[in-house]
C-alpha cells in the first residue's frame, strides 16, 4: 500500500491517488507536506554541502600545486554560496 512520502498518510480509500492528509502523489502536496518536504530537502541541500567540502579539502590535500584543482575547488565554493 502506498503511503504519502511526507507523513506517512494512508491513501484515501474513495480516491486511492490521493492520501487522506489531502497530498497527491508527485502532483500536490498538503501545506504541512509541502513544509515537510521543503525541511527534507534543506536536510539534503545541507548534507551535500558537507560532502562538496570534504571532497574539495581532500582534492586540495592530493593536488595542493595543482592549478585545475584549485580552480575546481574555487568553483564549487562560489557554486555553493549562490543561493537561490
Ligand atoms: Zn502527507
Amino acid at each position: 500500500m502506498n503511503k504519502c512520502p511526507y507523513c506517512g498518510s494512508n491513501p484515501r480509500d474513495d480516491y486511492p491517488a490521493e492520501f487522506r492528509c489531502g497530498s497527491v502523489l508527485n502532483r500536490n502536496r498538503s501545506r504541512a507536506c509541502l513544509v515537510l518536504e521543503v525541511g527534507l530537502l534543506k536536510d539534503r541541500v545541507k548534507r551535500l554541502e558537507e560532502a562538496g567540502d570534504r571532497l574539495a579539502d581532500w582534492h586540495l590535500s592530493v593536488v595542493t600545486t595543482h592549478e585545475t584543482a584549485k580552480r575546481h575547488v574555487e568553483r564549487w565554493n562560489k557554486a555553493k554560496e549562490t543561493k537561490p
